[in-house]
């Protein structure tokens, strides 16, 4: 969201001089580069359903028109649910179909057509009833989704910042963010009112004394977020969570039959699939031969205020995918019976817990994108237009085609958004 952000920015504000502040050597390497880098248009909020489709279009635009090769697959997402989550869906479906978002609905007589080896009846398997597994009624499939090289999209945007004359500062860790009154010009003060403060700047670490000053500053700092603005008083409303993936390799005849499914994409792959239970979600990567696997640990998974800086601290369990997501996928999928896991790794997802929806806010001269809630990737580039907006004290964000956002709604004094339900 950060280099998104400074791209926008560079290019609306060409005058500016804009330098982006990452601890790591080089763009991407913090959780975008930990992502699975999928995509996904089919969100229950009118808001996230925007913010999405508009990036997603924008990622489109690159690789099939301007030809930038970012991997773009559209393997589509298919969602399967019961009964009582079908009808859950209807006004949602209605929204999406309200902002020019294709959606299907699946018939399970369709499911079984496309994926012969899916259990629907989950209740006949007594391993199955004893984790309260829910039927498979039918699915919601959108076509207008899938995965990209997360590394490809950040190379764009920072290459196309530094041509226009962007510059970086890597391996520079921002300590704190260093303040001063803006009526009392050149003071100190210690305790500055809300409305008199001003970011002089960000103090850099190993560098004494040293304060990169700046006409305003952005904070796109992802699942650390809250180290700088909480110091000040200023709430960063980051929840940070560990998140973890697991690869399988696509081997067998029954796997590789699943992975090369064909009927939903151009490409002859299985789609995201998303299980109606713990959102349990596989998917198949194409250039890998492995499918890969994570689930939504909502509950006695911490959410970490403060969280390390490196990444590396953050390790996949083995235990957690042999008990929380194996026996789920291998029920309604048997094909996954004894199926091996290759690589693993784990990330932080940054929540905005409040309504799973990503928040632009400004406090004086400091900007504050973040809260992306594991989707910022798949909204970044409509959030990189909203900064850029909100720097420009514009009232409308113009998104990638055309579509006219108004900046506050993604604040908090004026925040309207209806919370995001299909958060996975
Ligand atoms: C396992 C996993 C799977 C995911 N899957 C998806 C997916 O399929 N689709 C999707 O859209 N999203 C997914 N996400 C979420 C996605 O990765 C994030 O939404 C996205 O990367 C957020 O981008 P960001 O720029 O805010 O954060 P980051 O990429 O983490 O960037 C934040 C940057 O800020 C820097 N920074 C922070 N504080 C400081 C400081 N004080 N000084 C200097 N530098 C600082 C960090 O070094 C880092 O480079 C996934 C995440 C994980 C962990």
């Amino acid at each position: 969201m950060g280099i998104a952000s400074a791209y926008h920015l560079k290019r609306n504000n060409p005058s500016k001089r804009i330098l982006v502040v990452d601890r790591y050597g080089s763009p991407g390497q913090g959780n975008t580069g930990r992502s699975d880098a999928t995509f996904r248009n089919t969100f229950s909020s009118t808001d996230s359903q925007i913010l999405s489709n508009s990036s997603i279009d924008f990622y489109i635009h690159l690789q099939e028109e301007l030809k930038i090769d970012i991997g773009l697959q559209k393997i589509g997402c298919l969602w399967l649910m019961d009964e009582a989550r079908l009808s859950k869906s209807e006004p949602h479906l209605r929204r999406m179909n309200d902002n020019g978002i294709e959606a299907n609905r699946y018939e399970v007589g369709e499911l079984k057509r496309l994926l012969p080896s899916l259990v629907t009846e989950v209740e006949s398997n007594a391993e199955a009833r004893l984790m309260g597994l829910p039927s498979i009624d039918g699915g919601i499939f959108g076509p207008k989704c899938g995965r990209l090289d997360s590394d490809r999209l950040v190379k764009f945007y920072a290459d196309e910042f530094a041509k226009a004359g962007g510059t970086f500062a890597f391996d520079t860790d921002a300590e704190s963010l260093s303040i001063k009154s803006s009526k009392h010009q050149g003071t100190r003060i210690e305790s500055p009112s809300r409305s008199d403060f001003e970011v002089e700047g960000v103090s850099v670490h190993g560098a004494a004394d040293k304060v990169i000053r700046a006409e305003t500053v952005v904070l796109a700092g992802g699942a650390w977020e809250n180290e700088l603005p909480e110091p000040i008083g200023i709430d960063g409303h980051v929840k940070a969570k560990k998140r973890q993936l697991f690869s399988i390799r696509a081997k067998g005849e029954k796997l590789e039959r699943l992975f090369h499914s064909s009927g939903f994409n151009a490409f002859g792959l299985l789609p995201l699939v998303i299980l109606p239970k713990a959102a349990v979600r596989f998917e198949a990567v194409g250039e890998e031969g492995v499918f890969w696997a994570s689930c939504f640990d909502e509950v006695n998974r911490p959410f970490i205020n403060l969280p390390q800086h490196d990444l590396g601290g953050y390790r996949a369990e083995r235990g957690f995918f042999e008990k929380d997501i194996y026996p789920i996928l291998k029920s309604y999928f048997p094909e996954f019976v004894n199926c091996q896991i290759g690589e693993m790794w784990a990330g932080l997802f940054a929540y905005n817990a409040f309504d799973y929806l990503p928040f632009v806010f400004r406090e004086s001269n400091l900007i504050v994108v973040g809260g992306d809630s594991g989707s910022g990737m798949m909204k970044g580039d409509s959030l990189g237009r909203i900064v850029d907006s909100v720097y420009r004290d514009e009232e409308e964000a113009r998104l990638y085609g055309g579509i006219q956002y108004r900046t506050s709604k993604l604040s908090f004094d004026k925040r309207d958004v209806e919370r995001e339900e299909w958060v996975i």
